[in-house]
């Protein structure tokens, strides 16, 4: 029999840990995995809302592959996956190279959802990877060295956050702190920076408890964050947004942080999705093919209530654990085990030192909530790296 074998598509957080557990159980002889990333590096997309505002550098979110994975174990292609043939067993490329599966795991993380709000796509940033966070720190900095040079353009230093959800929030935070560097490095009078964020929901951090996300406000309020809430975004046009109350906020940055749906890849390759999300089976395998595994934002799983659990890094990095072993388990004929999610809790930053959280029934604020995030930071750096990657990149 010849050796099976698996391809993994994404280095994300599902992706890669589950590359990383069957590098761990199999033998050399057992499978041949082979794992597809856009780029040589695993970024840590929970801290790219740093980056963005240029409050930590780019490098720092990400960790080369060959630090973590054994390319003796592992057939590591550099390559975008253009679109996938379930009925072939085939994965195509961009390069037209042809990837044939015995198994496939689809880890293709997400893409912004822009709910069909018009000009997003053509005019609004979004914090989704290292290419992206990078331009959109020199975006930032280039309109306050634009500002110096056309004083009357205040749109210039006015910036609009697009969603008070968790990306939207600890971008805000992190921006609000990043103002003062640039207002001194550009001598630029604070008192002229805006920033907005706006959320169409009736409350800032749907779905978190309201103490918290009042902390939360009045922290950001405090840094000089302007909320508008309940109101929604109608229009994004070059020069800013349009509000459905019929406010224009003019503004020459507009980062969209309000939501994301599965990469389009996979609805493309004719799987059955809702926003751009495969609905899996308990073993994670998309509806109707044995050999066809989804994790992370492009999986859509639902809690005991029936409904579905909102795309979390928590959750794609159990779900890449639990397919390994089943994978493992598939390989040598024994049974594999239904994937059952358990949530630790969710933290947010909210800019240096402070933060909100909530674990188990206790909610954490401030200094704690932000410590708390560094030891899950950590934790999953030590897992992907050990402690030697772990003591590189957290930053105390
Ligand atoms: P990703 O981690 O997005 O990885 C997808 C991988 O696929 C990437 O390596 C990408 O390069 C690769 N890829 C994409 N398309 C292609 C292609 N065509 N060909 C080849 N490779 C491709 N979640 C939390 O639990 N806690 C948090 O605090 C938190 N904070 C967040 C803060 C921000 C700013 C953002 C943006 C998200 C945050 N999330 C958080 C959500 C979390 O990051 C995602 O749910 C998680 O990254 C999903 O993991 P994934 O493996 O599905 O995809």
């Amino acid at each position: 029999m010849s050796t099976p074998k698996i391809l993994i598509l994404g280095a994300g957080y599902g992706g890669l840990l589950t590359t990383l557990k069957l590098q761990k159980k199999l033998n050399y002889n057992e499978a041949e995995i082979t794992l597809v990333n856009k780029h040589n590096y695993h970024y840590i997309t929970t801290w790219l809302h740093e980056p963005a505002a240029g409050t930590a550098s780019a490098d720092h979110a990400r960790v080369n592959l060959d630090q973590i994975i054994d390319m003796n174990k592992v057939n590591f292609v550099k390559g975008t996956v253009q679109s996938i043939q379930p009925e072939e067993q085939t994965v195509t490329l961009e390069s037209g190279e042809v990837l044939s599966y015995d198994y496939l795991v689809i880890g293709l993380g997400s893409e912004p959802e822009t709910f069909g709000i018009q000009g997003l796509k053509e005019h609004a940033f979004s914090i989704r990877s290292i290419n992206a966070v990078r331009q959109i720190r020199e975006h930032i900095e280039y309109m306050f060295a634009k500002y110096k040079n056309e004083p009357e353009r205040t749109d210039y230093l006015t910036f609009v956050v697009g969603g008070a959800g968790f990306t939207g929030i600890e971008f805000c935070g992190e921006l609000a702190d990043r103002v003062p560097e640039l207002c001194q490095e550009f001598d630029v009078d604070p008192d002229l920076v805006k920033i907005y964020c706006i959320e169409a929901a009736p409350t800032a951090l749907p779905g978190f408890d309201p103490e918290l996300v009042n902390y939360a406000m009045d922290v950001l309020s405090r840094k000089g964050i302007e909320f508008k809430i309940g109101t929604p975004i109608k229009e994004c046009t070059e020069n800013g947004v349009l509000l459905a109350n019929g406010e224009e906020i003019k503004s020459k940055t507009v980062v969209w942080a309000a939501g994301v749906r599965g990469n389009s890849i996979v609805e493309k390759s004719g799987f059955e999705v809702m926003r751009g999300r495969v609905k899996v089976d308990e073993y994670l395998r998309a509806p109707g093919y044995e050999n066809v595994f989804v994790v992370g934002d492009c999986a859509l799983i639902f809690n005991a209530e029936g409904r579905p659990y909102p795309p979390t890094a928590q959750i794609a990095v159990q779900e890449g654990e639990c397919l390994g072993d089943n994978l493992a388990a598939l390989i040598r004929g024994e049974v594999m085990q239904p994937f059952v999610p358990a949530l630790q809790g969710t933290l947010a930053s909210l800019g240096k030192g402070e933060g909100i959280g909530m674990v188990g029934s206790k909610k954490l604020f401030g200094s704690t909530a932000a410590l708390m995030k560094k030891a899950s930071d950590l934790r999953y750096l030590w897992k992907i790296g050990g402690v030697g990657l772990a003591m590189k990149k957290v930053r105390l």
